[in-house]
C-alpha cells in the first residue's frame, strides 16, 4: 500500500517556510489547477516519490502575532491545520526552543495530526548548538543549503497513513499557472510593504500569453483604498517597480523562462467585506455557501 497525505506547514513570518518549500517541491513543483476546491485548501505543491505523495498546504498568516488575520483567511489556514496528516511546524533555530504549536497559533486543542518540528537555519548555529537541539528530537534543517532537509522528508513521509495517492499523476495538471503567480506578486506585496497595507491586496492575473518571448503576464494589484494605490506605486511609480523586479524574479525562478511583468494596480472597494469578490480571489468564506 502507497502512502499518502496532506502535510501542512506551519510557522511565524521570516522563519524560512518559503524557502523550504522551494527547496521541497523544488523543480518537481505540481501545480493544481486553481479551481475553488484546490484554492480553498491552499495546495501549494505536491511531491511524490514512487511510493508516497505529499500534497502540501500552506497557512498563511496564521502565525503572525503583528496582523490579526482577517476571520475568511484564520478560518482557512485552521482548515489546512485540521486537514493535516503532518504539520511541519518551523521555527528558527538561532531563537532556540520555539512555543508549542497550539500556544503559538492560539488553538483551543491541539490539531489531529502530527507534528514534526523542523528548527530552520541551522547553518547558522555553532556545533554545540546543534548537538543539543537533535538530543531533543527537533529536525534541525537549513533552507538555505539543503542540510537536513532529506532526513526531514524522510521524516514526515513515515508519518503519512497508508493510503492510494490523493492526486493521480495524470490529474495533475501543469497548467494554469496563474493562481500561483498571482500569489508571487502578492507575496512580494506583503514582503514590501506589509506595514502600509495589511491583508488588504489581492492579485489576479488578468492575461498570461506563453506564446510570446518573454512569456507576458499582465497582473491587476487590488486594494481597497486609493491611499493604498498610491503607496503601492510610490512616488514616480519606484515602489511599483521594485515589487514588479523582485515579483519578476521569483516568477522567472519558477517558470524557467524570461517574464515581462505587467502590473497594474485597483481600487476595488471593500473588497474584504464583499463575498462575491472574496471568492473570486479565491479566499472560502467561514460560512460560504460554496462549502
Ligand atoms: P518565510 O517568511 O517563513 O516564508 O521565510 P522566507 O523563506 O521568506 O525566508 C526568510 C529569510 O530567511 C530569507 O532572507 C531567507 O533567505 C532566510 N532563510 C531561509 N532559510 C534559511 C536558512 O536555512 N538559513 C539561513 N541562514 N537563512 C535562511
Ligand atoms: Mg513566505
Amino acid at each position: 500500500m502507497p502512502k499518502a497525505g496532506i502535510v501542512t506547514v506551519v510557522g511565524k513570518p521570516n522563519v524560512g517556510k518559503s524557502t523550504l518549500l522551494n527547496r521541497i517541491v523544488g523543480q518537481k513543483l505540481s501545480i493544481v489547477s486553481p479551481k475553488p476546491q484546490s484554492t480553498r485548501d491552499r495546495v501549494v505543491g505536491i511531491r511524490s516519490t514512487a511510493d508516497s505523495q505529499m500534497v502540501i498546504l500552506d497557512t498563511p498568516g496564521l502565525l503572525n502575532p503583528k496582523y490579526p488575520l482577517q476571520e475568511s483567511m484564520r478560518s482557512t489556514a485552521l482548515r489546512a491545520l485540521e486537514d493535516a496528516d503532518v504539520i511541519v511546524y518551523v521555527a528558527d533555530a538561532t531563537e532556540g526552543t520555539p512555543p508549542s504549536l497550539a500556544e503559538a497559533a492560539g488553538l483551543k486543542q491541539p490539531p489531529r495530526g502530527v507534528i514534526v518540528t523542523a528548527l530552520n537555519k541551522s547553518d547558522r548555529l555553532a556545533s554545540t548548538a546543534k548537538s543539543e537541539l537533535e538530543a531533543r528530537d527537533f529536525s534541525l534543517v537549513s533552507a538555505l543549503t539543503g542540510e537536513g532537509v532529506p532526513e526531514l522528508m524522510a521524516r514526515v513521509e513515515e508519518q503519512l497513513p497508508e493510503s492510494p495517492f490523493l492526486y493521480p499523476e495524470d490529474e495533475i495538471s501543469t497548467q494554469p499557472m496563474r493562481f500561483f503567480v498571482a500569489e508571487m506578486v502578492r507575496e512580494t506585496v506583503l514582503e514590501q510593504l506589509h506595514d502600509e497595507v495589511p491583508y488588504s491586496v489581492a492579485v489576479q492575473v488578468e492575461e498570461y500569453r506563453e506564446e510570446r518571448s518573454p512569456l507576458y503576464i499582465r497582473a491587476v494589484i487590488y486594494v481597497e483604498r486609493d491611499s493604498q494605490k498610491a503607496i503601492i506605486i510610490g512616488s514616480k511609480g519606484a515602489q511599483i517597480r521594485r515589487i514588479g523586479e523582485s515579483a519578476r524574479g521569483k516568477i522567472e525562478a519558477f517558470v524557467g523562462t524570461q517574464v515581462y511583468l505587467d502590473l497594474w494596480v485597483k481600487v476595488l472597494a471593500n473588497w474584504r467585506k464583499n463575498a462575491d469578490s472574496l471568492s473570486r480571489f479565491g479566499y472560502q468564506l467561514a460560512t460560504g455557501k460554496s462549502k
